[in-house]
């Protein structure tokens, strides 16, 4: 029996590389649906090449163009739209494997749907689990859905924890070892931080990425969510994980046991590795991805991370230790500050200073359930938005200025 899959984001840089290790074993899976925002070609295009049985977009009015393109091609593809069309195409009984590649907080209510109704779930929307990772891994429990973690660090742990994982205690383990590139601006003169541009902050060293998520990378807020994100999916507390600064992001994790034994997993940096092992767990299957040219790395270096250079760090781990809503409003500020940077309406610099205003406003609750974490997701980006304010007059004001 091939085993069906909906790619919930699949025109995303995820999406796409899961379509690729997909497109490699016709004999294993079928596309069950794909999913977009808006990019109504991009998914059209891969509804002609993967014959998926339902796309799903965001508007109502982009979904029946997309219809109308479809039936005129002699596709039998149905449309769907908006959040119930996520949520159908992430639960269906016909689904096996969901891949979460929906970015932000979007991504939440659809990966929750697939957990609760028990699928094989391939956790690459990481801001799920950072907002509401305690009702989450609630879930995955209840209803014995299947976590598998695409985020190459998670998965690099997950490969180097024993296949009986129980707890760090219970399996000799002392403690986990994340690692990150220190993104782009690892060495930029701090002085120079503030005038860095959206194309630049999205340049990074060794991945090709999404726009937000490659922001995150240079402000290294992808590494403190993903530190949120390693404490509910390895039941760890945030004092068990180190943070390493490895340059040439060819290890993607490690994990230390107590006889002083360090596992890594290596290879190249190509996000078809974590998602082939995801996709065909237990067993393996090729994933296009080159052999890993140990000659050619030459050297690994590693580091301490620099938290003056990366104040989004601190605020995470804080986040993480308090606990709570603390790390739901975290996300909701970094993505309205990521968003008003990207849109050059404030410095990159900023982002750290939006969350940390947004944070000490916050009064922290433990969330009973989902609306909870809603609301704190709402109230966040409204206090986020406000102090976005008098920083985009600035920004216009500096950059008038610079002109002159
Ligand atoms: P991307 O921006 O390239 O793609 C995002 C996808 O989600 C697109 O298909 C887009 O159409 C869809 N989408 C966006 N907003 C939506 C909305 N409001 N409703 C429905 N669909 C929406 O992002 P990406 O880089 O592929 O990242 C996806 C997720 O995977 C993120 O959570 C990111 O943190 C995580 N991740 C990405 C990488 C990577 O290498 N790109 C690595 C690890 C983790
Ligand atoms: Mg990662």
């Amino acid at each position: 029996m091939k085993r069906r899959v909906t790619v919930l984001g699949s025109t995303g840089s995820i999406g796409v590389s899961t379509l690729d290790v997909l497109a490699r074993h016709p004999e294993r899976y079928q596309v069950y649906a794909l999913t977009a925002n808006n990019s109504v070609t991009d998914l059209y295009q891969q509804c002609l090449s993967h014959q998926p049985r339902y796309a799903v977009l965001r508007q109502q009015e982009e979904a029946a163009q997309l219809a109308l393109m479809l039936r005129q091609a002699g596709s039998a593809t149905e449309v769907l739209a908006g959040a119930a069309g996520l949520v159908d195409v992430a639960a269906a009984a016909e689904v096996d494997t969901v891949m979460a590649a929906i970015v932000g907080a979007a991504g939440l209510e659809p990966t929750l749907a697939a957990v609760r109704a028990g699928k094989q779930v391939l956790l690459a929307n990481k801001e799920s689990l950072v907002m509401a990772g305690g009702l989450f891994m609630q879930a995955v429990r209840e209803h014995q859905a299947t976590l598998l973690p695409i985020d190459s660090e998670h998965n690099a742990i997950f490969q180097c924890l024993p296949a009986d994982y129980r707890g760090l205690q219970h399996s000799g383990i002392r403690k986990i070892l994340l690692t990150g590139s220190g993104g782009p601006f690892r060495q930029t003169p701090l002085a120079q931080l503030s005038g860095m541009t959206p194309d630049q902050a999205c340049a990074h060293p060794n991945w090709s990425m999404g726009r937000k998520i490659s922001v995150d990378s240079a402000t290294m807020m992808n590494k403190g969510l993903e530190f949120i994100e390693a404490c509910w999916l390895f039941g760890v507390s945030p004092e068990q994980i180190e943070i390493v600064v490895h340059p040439q992001s060819v290890v993607h994790s490690m994990v230390e046991y107590v006889d002083g034994s360090v596992l890594a997993q290596m290879g190249n940096p190509d996000m078809r590795t974590p998602i082939a092992h995801a996709l065909a767990w237990p067993e393996r299957i090729e994933s296009g991805v080159a052999s890993l040219d140990f000659m050619a790395v030459a050297r690994l270096d590693f580091e301490a991370p620099d938290y003056q250079r990366f104040p989004a760090l601190q605020l995470s781990v804080a986040a993480a230790n308090a606990g709570g809503i603390m790390p739901a409003s975290l996300n909701a500020a970094n993505e309205v500050a990521v968003e008003a940077f990207l849109q050059q309406q404030i410095r990159f610099t900023d982002i750290p200073v939006v969350i940390e205003k947004v944070l000490d406003k916050t009064d922290n609750i433990e969330p009973a359930d989902l609306n909870t974490v809603k609301d704190a997701d709402r109230e966040a980006r409204a206090r986020a938005e406000s102090v976005v304010v008098p920083m985009r007059r600035d920004f216009h004001a500096g950059s008038k200025s610079n002109q002159r």
